[in-house]
């Protein structure tokens, strides 16, 4: 660009030399209708005040779109304003001054401390009024602001395309690809036939669980060659892609890279029959309705939801406590959820004994808000806004089951009919020398042991880590670390 600088007239010491100064765009008919109107503009400004001298005028090249910035005008500018040619700068206004934030801030401290003041006509404020910091504020805001509204220009034209249903970028879903010359998706036969194998099987009954190991057997892979999983699965039976539409702005960027689920910040297009269906909706509908009704019985994935499912939690870790099955009913057990990780000991309770207590002490799971599970007991938080509290008990020789160590040859002692047995001397009677031992016997030396506080088997299975009995002493080993001798009669 050509700048022709215009010649000084003479200088009059009282009268304020007066410059301008001007960003045009680089946009080339743009750059010459702005130049040109600018520059008469400020001419003509400055050249009407009789108080005003003409000091120039500067003029740099914005690059439109970036923050980069031809400023060597603007350096000019200082260079002049510091050799004492300009007392007062012109400017349209801040956003027209500042580009780069850290340089411009410190060239406007510069022209201040230089008693230079710089006058902002659109914005109406001036350095010179007291209003210096402020403007200094709103150059440091204006930057923010305008990379905001560049991403906010990037995120118009983004917009514009939902708006004419056009996806942003053709994501790649299972069944369907881009097809950039028709501007719709396009169905990837092979892949639409898995599609449909899923809605049928569920429409005829089977779980999400079953779909995906029948999927995983058949060797059916994913976009991304893994297995189909349940969560795609549930995806796939629940999209409305499938019945021809598309969801416009499910997800947006929020930062550069960013993406995240659209929630209602922005709105989402529905765009109907945007390409060739793979089942009809009246089958999205049916699978929409028996997914619902499963809803209610299963969890998401069409695993049976347990009734205890998250009312539950563990006194000990405050991790939820929920459903173990076992191949023994029977023995299906409630445990703390990182018991099986070896995170945390609260001790399991049967499933029928928990059920017996709440029927007991509530009068059913159908009262109970909530309830925690401790070793010595059972809270329940009942949904009429009573607490109830159970005492737990358990047997003492479930509580020390497998924790006795016979301390004569370092087998186990397991237990019989009369008491407990060291597991070698049942197999051979000559291969250990420490015979039976009774229950009472146990039983009193944990009395003594342990106090007689609360309920024995509790407490066992509390504190004991492991007894060592041989013929003369019982060796508790406990769980805080430390060990009892117990004097054998
Ligand atoms: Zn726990
Ligand atoms: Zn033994």
């Amino acid at each position: 660009m050509e700048i022709t600088k215009l010649p000084l007239r003479n200088t009059n010491p009282t009268r304020l030399k007066v410059a301008a100064y001007t960003r045009v765009s680089s946009d080339k008919d743009l750059l010459l209708h702005s130049l040109a109107n600018q520059v008469s503009y400020y001419t003509e400004l400055i050249r009407s005040n009789p108080e005003w001298e003409f000091a120039g005028i500067y003029t740099d090249e914005a690059i439109t779109g970036t923050a980069v910035t031809k400023r060597t005008d603007f350096l000019r500018m200082l260079e002049d304003a510091r050799a004492g040619k300009i007392d007062l700068i012109l400017t349209k206004s801040v956003s027209r001054f500042a580009r780069n934030t850290v340089d411009l801030l410190s060239s406007i401290r510069e022209l201040m401390n230089l008693g230079i003041e710089v006058r902002f006509e659109k914005d109406g404020i001036s350095t010179a009024n007291g209003q210096g910091e402020l403007i200094l504020t709103l150059i440091a805001s204006f930057a923010q602001a305008e990379s905001e509204s560049i991403s906010a220009n990037v995120k118009w034209a983004h917009h514009k395309k939902i708006e004419q249903g056009i996806p942003v970028s053709g994501v790649r879903i299972f069944g369907y690809e881009w097809c950039e010359e028709k501007g719709e998706y396009e169905i990837v036969l092979d892949e639409a036939a898995w599609v449909r194998y899923i809605y049928d099987s569920y429409l005829g009954g089977s779980s999400i669980k079953s779909i995906a190991k029948n999927l995983k057997e058949l060797e059916v892979n994913g976009l991304r060659g893994l297995p189909l999983g349940r969560t795609t699965i549930r995806r796939i039976l629940t999209s409305e892609t499938y019945v021809g539409d598309l969801l416009l702005q499910k997800n947006f960027t929020y930062k550069p890279g960013k993406n995240k689920a659209n929630e209602g910040e922005l709105p989402m297009v529905l765009v109907t029959d945007a390409h060739k269906p793979i089942v009809s909706r009246e089958e999205a509908e049916l699978v929409k309705n028996i997914m619902e009704k499963r809803h209610k019985t299963c969890d998401n994935y069409g695993y049976e939801k347990s009734k205890y499912a998250g009312l539950i939690k563990c006194g000990k870790c405050g991790c939820s406590v929920n459903k173990v099955s076992r191949k023994n009913q029977d023995l299906n057990a409630l445990e703390c959820r990182v018991r099986k990780i070896g995170e945390c000991d609260l001790l399991p309770i049967k499933i029928k004994d928990f059920d017996a207590i709440t029927d007991k002490i509530c009068s059913g799971l159908d009262n109970v808000k909530s309830a925690v599970v401790y070793d010595e007991s059972i809270e329940f938080n009942l949904k009429n806004g009573k607490t109830k509290t159970y005492q737990r008990s358990m047997n003492l020789e479930d509580a020390l089951s497998g924790r006795l160590v016979c301390g004569n040859c370092g087998s186990k002692i397991r237990r019989c009919k009369k008491g407990w047995y060291c597991n070698r001397r049942a197999s051979d009677r000559h291969a250990c020398i420490v015979p039976i031992i009774h229950s009472d016997e146990i039983e009193k030396a944990c009395t003594e042991i342990l106090g007689r506080d609360g309920n024995l088997g509790i407490k066992a299975y509390t504190d004991i880590e492991k007894i060592e009995i041989d013929v003369k002493m019982m060796t508790f080993y406990m769980k805080k670390g430390d060990a009892k001798l117990w004097q054998r009669t």
